[in-house]
């Protein structure tokens, strides 16, 4: 099955109770045994819903994996993943990794024993310098947020192979659509779903795909162990905007590879942010592994001070103010005092992300109005 389908088919059968074509919202705690143990596969709602089991058959497909394991949000996914780890073990990660994934290796799970790094990975062959003893995980994300660097995920995941490491990546920004890391080495996929796989802002959720069956079961067990679940109407809406997920993408990504061209020449605009220019420096490894550039776009003015950032933020009719990503609408924001408000300054600007970035989050309007819409903005600023 192609990507398109699978979108649609993969994992979907007709409700055999009734014929309903659209996956029913299995809204129970319990279901009722014939005799002590004989029962139809589903026992308790914690360990087994039939709608969260659609979803990650759906799942599973969209990133070519065997199986998908989800949770009731992506932070509620990477904890799942972090418990694989034992105290002393360090991760090692991109160090503009996404704040809420920063605050949680850091803040939940140092004082447990975890150990964390974070490094460029832009450079493929620092990471292998950068391997310790105690390094267990390498967790990737690409494109960053909010700086759109690129990591090749096919040369990391071969390093972190031969060391016996698992690999994780987040593929949140890029979507099952654009970018498929299990095909590329590495062993777990997370995404947030609350953003493109969901994709109409109206969701908090999260998945992790793999290909290994005993990963798989040891997942699936930390899952009803620690019982963070999705509840079966926040799986029937995920379910509802996978369907959608090819079109959506496919329409921001165009959206923002104009609107990226169009910042690019502004006279007020300082610099730009999106994997699709020739100029970035890791647009050769962007165009071998994904299959658009993303949806995603930062850019700095050239009266770089926070005020006049302040009044592009605030300026725009169209383009909502809003922390998250992914929806059919157009969202900006400004990841120093939102979504990165987190991570200490220095620790931001050393990567470039300065008190006055402005990062977008384009959606599948139409286009011209998305620009107008951004150069009034600026046009105050
Ligand atoms: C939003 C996001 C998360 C966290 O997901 P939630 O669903 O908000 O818990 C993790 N990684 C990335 C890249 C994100 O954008």
């Amino acid at each position: 099955m192609k990507f398109a389908t699978k979108v649609i088919h993969a994992g979907i059968e007709p409700d055999p109770s009734t014929g309903a074509i659209m996956t029913p919202v299995f809204q129970t705690s319990t279901y009722v045994q014939e005799a002590p143990g004989a029962h139809k596969g589903f026992e308790y709602a914690r360990t087994q819903n039939p709608t969260r089991a659609v979803l990650e058959k759906n799942l599973a497909a969209l990133e070519n994996g065997a199986d998908a394991v989800c949770f009731s949000s992506g932070l509620a996914a990477q904890d799942a993943v972090i418990k694989l780890l034992r105290p002393g073990d360090e991760v090692l990660s991109v160090n503009d990794l996404y704040g809420g994934s920063y605050r949680q290796m850091v803040r939940v799970y140092g004082p447990w024993g975890l150990k964390s790094r974070y490094i460029d990975m832009a450079d493929a062959t620092s990471v292998e310098a950068a391997i310790r003893p105690e390094t267990r995980m390498l967790w990737i994300e690409t494109p960053t947020n909010p700086m759109l660097n690129i990591v090749d995920i096919a040369a990391v995941c071969a390093i972190a192979r031969e060391k016996g490491i698992l690999t994780v990546v987040d593929n949140t920004f890029a979507s099952p659509y654009l970018q498929n890391p299990l095909d590329l080495g590495a062993d777990i996929v997370l995404h947030s779903a609350t953003k493109y796989i969901g994709g109409h802002s109206d969701v908090v959720h999260g998945c992790l795909i793999v290909k290994d069956s005993a990963l798989a079961e040891g997942l699936h067990f930390i899952q009803n162990a620690s019982g963070a679940v999705p509840g079966p109407q926040d799986c029937f809406l995920i379910l509802r905007g996978i369907k959608t997920l090819h079109l959506r993408v496919q329409r921001a990504c165009e959206n923002a590879a104009a609107i990226a061209r169009h910042l690019a020449a502004h006279p007020k605009v300082e610099k730009v942010y999106w994997p699709g220019f020739e100029h970035h420096p890791n647009h050769g490894v962007a165009r071998k592994q994904m299959r658009m550039f993303g949806a995603m776009v930062s850019f700095d003015l050239k009266n770089n001070t926070p005020e006049a950032a302040r009044t592009v933020l605030s300026g725009t009719r169209l383009f909502a103010l809003a922390e998250s990503l992914g929806g059919v609408e157009s969202l900006i924001g400004h990841p120093a005092s939102m979504t990165h408000a987190s991570i200490p300054r220095e620790e931001r600007l050393k990567v470039g992300l300065t008190d006055s970035l402005i990062r977008l989050s384009v959606g599948v309007e139409d286009v011209s109005d998305l620009i107008d819409d951004l150069d009034a903005a600026i046009a105050k600023a």
